[in-house]
């Protein structure tokens, strides 16, 4: 068969290399310079940037794309598992590291926060059934394919459903095992690696602690670019052909059997006949852009969708160093909840903003010169609705100076030798997420996860769907799950 891929982000690169493994004559377009999509990088005077995702989690789902092609991982890039997952800076200045091995995290739990052991053991395993439960049903499966439900593993996690948590937000499920207020925010956390409120996300969600905690976290040596580099490595080596530099403008299509089928794709300069085309890009610009089909009832849907929240990113070169401050740090605002209203009710960034930093240059010392280091700071943001980002960055710089100047004892401004950001508009224009939303719609309803994208099209035959938007959602492995289950749609084996 012969496949066009509209974009060469994590889940277009995982469909590609696992058709081309397949047989299947597979031609990447992609709008950028380079793979990777939101996983892109940036360097200036002496630093370097990942510029989008900085945690790692699930590494068996990349492994499992090498894996697919006759490949190891290992040969083309290295995991570094991080035993102290993420450093936590209270509002009050109590500190805390989360780490992998229970045990510690349990001493510094206790220690810090005053939370016994036995609260930390129930929670994870609650979490860990979450995840047994709902996680192969939803992650490595078509929801919308009726084929589906006749697995004897799926139709036992769906005679489970009850036992989801769905009816609890995620809030209300940790303070049924927590007794303090910031333990509480601690894993209240977990609700923004989707994009979504912890107090109004169904506890379910808590399938997102059990794979962080359970499966542990990963820096990637190099960078996480390397990540959507090696990948590309792979699929070059099974004969994937990418045209960089080359935007989509339109998916053509004809008409077949009473419905429309797509005969193929167009830019400026050619008109490429394909079999099948897949969209690595949100589904909104899909409609709207490459099919200018508005009317379609998938696209009114997304229209009425709460989307997930943006962010706003700095990206600092410090020239000096900070022992104090580890691979990943969260810096947390006092008031969680006024923070959450301003991101999702008033669609304004919080006055006082949690800050969140990570230090590239811990795994990869090459990414800042010696005795400095490479921040990459992000905090969450409203998703675009034509609010003033210039002002809106002017503040939140002042918000983010101001409190990890406090928080690390020391003037950060002077120390500032590179500086550059970006704002939701231009996730929006980089990358092609609607509203510049990180991980397409929000989670903030219990059906959420039914609600998104399926990713073979009913609509149109030929076209199928990957990507942070559309099924089963965003952040890296889930966006690389989505093309492993549209490669499998599309040879068949799903
Ligand atoms: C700041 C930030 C922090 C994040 N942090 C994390 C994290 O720590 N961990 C994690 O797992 N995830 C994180 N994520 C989310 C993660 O990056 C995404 O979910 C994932 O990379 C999305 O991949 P995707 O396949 O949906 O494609 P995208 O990355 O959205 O790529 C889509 C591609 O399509 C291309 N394209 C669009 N339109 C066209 C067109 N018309 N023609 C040709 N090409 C086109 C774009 O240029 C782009 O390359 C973060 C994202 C951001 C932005």
């Amino acid at each position: 068969m012969r496949v066009g891929i509209i974009g060469a982000g994590l889940a277009g690169l995982a469909a590609a290399a696992r058709l081309a493994a397949s047989g299947h004559e597979v031609t990447v377009f992609e709008q950028g310079s380079s793979p990777g999509g939101k996983a892109a990088t940036e360097s200036g005077a002496g630093y370097r940037f990942d510029t989008g995702p900085s945690l790692l989690t699930m590494p068996e789902v990349f492994d499992e794309l090498f894996a697919f092609a006759g490949r190891q991982r290992e040969d083309y890039l290295s995991f570094l598992p991080l035993n102290e997952i993420c450093r936590y800076f209270f509002a009050d200045t109590s500190q805390l590291s989360a780490y992998h091995d229970q045990q510690s995290f349990s001493a510094e739990l206790q220690r810090v926060l005053g939370e016994s052991p036995a609260a930390l053991e129930r929670y994870l395993r609650y979490c860990g059934r979450l995840n047994r439960i709902a996680g192969e049903l939803f992650m490595r499966n078509s929801l919308h394919e009726f084929s589906t439900y006749t697995k004897p593993r799926i139709l036992k996690s769906v005679l489970q459903l009850g036992r989801l948590d769905l009816f609890r937000s995620m809030d209300q499920a940790h303070h049924a095992f927590f007794n303090d207020p910031r333990t509480i925010q601690l894993f209240n956390r977990y609700a923004t690696y989707n994009g979504s409120s912890p107090f109004k996300v169904p506890a379910t969600l808590n399938i997102i602690p059990a794979v962080e905690y359970l499966g542990g976290a990963y820096a990637v040596a190099g960078g996480i670019h390397a990540l959507p580099c090696a990948i590309e490595t792979l699929c070059r080596e099974l004969g994937v052909m990418f045209k960089y530099r080359t935007p989509v403008r339109s998916i053509m299509t004809e008409e077949a059997g009473g419905g429309r089928r797509v005969i193929g794709l167009q830019t400026e300069s050619e008109e490429f006949r394909a079999d099948v085309v897949i969209s690595n890009l949100d589904v909104i610009g899909t409609y709207r852009d490459l099919l200018r089909d508005t009317e379609a009832p998938l696209y009114k849907r997304y229209q009425k969708l709460e989307p997930s929240s943006s962010g706003m990113v700095f990206l600092l070169g410090i020239g000096e160093s900070f022992p104090q401050l580890s691979h990943h740090n969260i810096f947390f605002s006092a008031d969680y909840p006024a923070e959450f209203r301003a991101l999702f009710e008033d669609l304004r960034c919080p006055d006082d903003p949690t800050v969140y930093v990570n230090v590239g240059c811990r795994s990869t010392p090459a990414d800042a010169p010696e005795g400095k280091e490479n921040w990459f700071v992000l905090l969450n943001a409203p998703r675009d609705a034509g609010q003033d980002w210039k002002a809106e960055r002017a503040r939140m710089r002042g918000a983010v100076l101001t409190r990890l100047s406090s928080a690390l004892g020391r003037e950060i401004e002077p120390l500032i030798e590179y500086e550059s950001g970006f704002d939701p508009p231009d996730i929006e224009k980089n990358t092609g997420a609607a509203f510049g939303s990180l991980y397409g719609i929000s989670s903030n309803t219990k059906l959420a996860a039914f609600l998104r994208h399926p990713n073979r099209s009913r609509r149109y035959k030929g076209l199928y769907l990957c990507g942070g938007s559309a099924h089963p959602g965003g952040g890296m492995p889930l966006a690389v799950l989505s093309g492993a289950i549209v490669a499998g749609l599309v040879t068949g084996a799903t």
